[in-house]
């Protein structure tokens, strides 16, 4: 029987494991096979330059980052098996983790699995991803190429606001492109954006298409009232449709809100079901950082420690 399976590979993973590893709890992490689309490593392999995880000054690639992790992870006595988790089963003790023809027993398991920011798979998207079209305005928003230049934001919730302002700090204009002609985002932040002299709100309407050769250069939309097009010159096109929250293995096994995160305790990394805890971007729909989901890592992997310690017989 395992002490701690932690499931998933992203930097709340990889936390939780260091830290099992360092309390000689010999924790085994199935980090994943192209789970939901991703590598193992999560997110951050599908990026370019991280300039905010701090201890890299210079900053560092996403997939380095990824991969220092991973050895840190094993070098502190984690074991790693590329192997995705197709089911839980937590309704009997042991907790089981079911993964092919494998059932594996815990005491307890760190649920780490991430989300997957939508994208819309425009024509042109594949070849200018990450040459001018982003998921994520907060890590991206201040790279050279978007300094004092027109972007785009697609969305029109809470995210699509946040991040046009941020972008207003780098951008010479922001316009968001929202598929309705009024916003999701709670009035506060619609305030926020009516108050932006930066941004335009371009309403009923839906990118087409990404152009540009090298990188992006500009961005077709459509009216979806009047199906007139138009190209709008921008050097950055950013989604804020909602992410998925990679839950679906979890059959409801453990409480999830209304939008499918898993709900952990307030300030902890508590779910509903004792002794199996989450960390990361699964339980986490607004701040998504690198370092936000190591910081609950962390928080994830003490509480199986001090559940461990108070269970053991
Ligand atoms: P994730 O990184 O989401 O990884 C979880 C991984 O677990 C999955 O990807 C998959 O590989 C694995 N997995 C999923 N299901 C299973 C399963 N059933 N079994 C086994 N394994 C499974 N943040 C920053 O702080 N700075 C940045 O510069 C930055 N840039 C970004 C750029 C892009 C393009 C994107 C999309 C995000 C970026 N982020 C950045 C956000 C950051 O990547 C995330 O906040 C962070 O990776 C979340 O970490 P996580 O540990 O929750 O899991
Ligand atoms: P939401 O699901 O709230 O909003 C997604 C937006 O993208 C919607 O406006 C939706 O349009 C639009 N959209 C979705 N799919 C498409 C598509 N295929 N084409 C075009 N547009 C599309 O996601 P958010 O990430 O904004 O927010 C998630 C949660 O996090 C919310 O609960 C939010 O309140 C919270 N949050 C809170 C913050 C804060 O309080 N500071 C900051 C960020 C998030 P439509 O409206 O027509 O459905």
């Amino acid at each position: 029987m395992e002490n701690i399976i932690i499931i998933g590979s992203g930097p709340a993973a990889h936390t939780a494991a260091i830290y099992c590893g360092r309390a000689n709890l010999n924790p085994l992490m199935f980090e994943g096979m192209m789970a939901g689309g991703i590598a193992a490593g999560g997110q951050l392999t599908t990026t370019t330059e991280v300039e905010n995880f701090p201890g890299f000054p210079d900053g560092i690639s996403g997939p380095d980052l990824m991969a220092r992790m991973r050895e840190q992870s094993v070098k502190c006595g984690a074991t790693i098996e590329t192997v995705t988790v197709d089911k839980v089963n937590f309704k009997s003790r042991p907790l089981k983790v079911i993964a092919g023809k494998d059932t594996i027993d815990a005491k307890t398991i760190i649920l780490a699995t991430g989300a997957t920011a939508k994208r819309m798979n425009l024509p042109g998207e594949d070849r200018l991803w990450q040459r001018g079209i982003s998921a994520c305005a907060v890590c991206d928003g201040a790279l050279p190429i978007f300094r004092n230049k027109p972007l785009v934001i697609i969305g029109g919730g809470d995210s699509a606001i946040e991040e046009a302002t941020h972008l207003t700090k780098y951008a010479s204009k922001v316009y968001i492109i929202h598929r309705r002609d009024e916003l999701r985002a709670s009035k506060a932040m619609q305030n926020r954006a009516f108050a932006n002299d930066k941004i335009e709100i371009v309403w009923d309407s839906v990118p087409v298409e990404a152009l540009g050769a090298q990188v992006l250069s500009d961005v077709k939309i459509k009216n979806v009232k009047t199906e007139e097009e138009q190209v709008i010159e921008a050097s950055g096109l950013f989604y804020a449709i909602g992410h998925l929250p990679n839950t679906a293995f979890l059959e409801n096994q453990v409480d999830l809100d209304a939008t499918g995160y898993i709900a952990t305790k307030p300030g902890t990394a508590q779910t509903s079901v004792e002794g199996v805890f989450a960390c990361g971007d699964v339980q986490d729909k607004r701040y998504r950082q690198a370092v936000t989901a190591a910081g609950t890592g962390c928080m994830a992997a003490l509480e199986a420690e001090k559940y461990l310690f108070e269970n053991s017989a």
